[in-house]
């Protein structure tokens, strides 16, 4: 079988499973591989096009105006408040640039808290008048281009100014990472920091700055920056077909395989000892009575959809949800994420 060289730094496995989000998770032990950045070529595709207009992308559209505006007026709550809104409406318009875990309702959480307190950071570091610096140079780098427009995509002269712009952009996302990984709010980052974690945000990061050029200009992109991904020939594969814990879609499981993720549902599958991973603690518990972890009480959820326990975990947590109802009036941030959600 032919399959994409995506070797997992963790315990060695190649990915073998078909992968449906920009993130390679390890079939073998669930760790994050790498970025898959020409997943996310279709979906570029369809989301730039101009027939797809929807109520989600208008109000994107509007937040990322807001946005600028508070730019402008150097507004920092009002900022990092639609930064995180933009996020949010993010995995909804692009769910393949994120984790297939963004289906579950904690992970979701931890990501959107884990972006306000990197936003935050980035205002006492002085973002505003960086950002300034930053645009400058952007926009005289890219006045040298010569951009064209065809079915809502941008269509860029590929040309020495082009590369020249898409260098010095690459070598400012590169800078921005190293940053970024030093931050302080990194700690909240729901993804463990490992050896693959630079490459993967590179990666995510470039697709963002890539994807409204048109899929040849893409195409040449990824080439240029050594961004291909090569195949290798795995043989003698066992696999078996099981069903994810949580939604029931059929998953196949690689002979030695520890923790599987779930691309349906995004549910970490601890296939060894037939548990599933919360995402709130990162310990393994099992779902046989509810959908609530037994060590930190936090609910597998996955949103927009209904599973089959839905109804004994209104039971189980109804408890817990009195208890956070009193937290939330005195917590302003967590009254912040609830209405994002609602
Ligand atoms: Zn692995
Ligand atoms: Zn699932
Ligand atoms: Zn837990």
């Amino acid at each position: 079988m032919l399959v994409k060289k995506y070797t997992c730094p963790t315990c060695g496995g190649n990915k073998v499973d078909e992968i449906t989000t920009g993130y390679v998770y390890c079939d073998y032990c669930s760790s994050l591989v790498n970025y898959d950045l020409e997943k996310m070529l279709s979906e570029a595709e369809k989301s730039f096009s101009s027939e797809q207009q929807n109520e989600i992308k208008q109000k994107y559209y509007k937040k990322l105006q807001e946005l600028s505006n508070y730019i402008q007026s150097e507004d920092t709550d009002n900022f990092v408040k639609t930064q995180c809104e933009i996020h949010a409406l993010e995995f909804e318009l692009f769910p393949k640039r994120f984790s297939p875990k963004i289906k579950q309702a904690t992970f979701r959480q931890k990501l959107l808290e884990y972006f306000e307190s990197f936003w935050y950071e980035k205002m006492e570091n002085g973002y505003f008048a960086k950002n300034n610096e930053t645009q400058k140079l952007f926009s005289e780098l890219s006045s040298k281009v010569t951009f064209g427009f065809k079915n809502g995509k941008s269509v860029p002269k590929y040309d020495e100014h082009f590369e020249k712009y898409i260098e010095e952009m690459s070598s400012f996302l590169k800078i921005s990472i190293e940053e970024t990984l030093n931050m302080t709010s990194i700690k909240k980052y729901p993804e463990p920091i490992t050896s693959t974690s630079k490459d993967v945000m590179y990666k995510q990061s470039f697709n963002m700055t890539i994807q409204m050029y048109d899929t040849d200009t893409i195409h040449k992109l990824i080439e240029k920056f050594g961004l291909k991904t090569e195949y290798i020939e795995v043989s003698n594969l066992q696999q078996t077909k099981t069903k994810c814990f949580v939604c029931n879609h059929e998953i196949s499981i690689p002979e030695g395989a520890k923790k599987k993720v779930c691309e349906n549902c995004g549910t970490t599958n601890d296939i060894e000892n037939q548990k599933v991973q919360c995402y709130a603690c990162g310990a393994s518990f099992s779902i046989a009575e509810s959908f609530v972890c037994t060590y930190c009480g936090s609910k597998v959820q996955v949103l927009g959809k209904k599973t089959k326990k839905d109804e004994v975990v209104k039971e189980t947590s109804k408890k817990k949800q009195e208890e956070q109802k009193i937290d939330t009036s005195k917590n302003n941030k967590k009254g912040f994420f609830q209405k994002l959600f609602n």
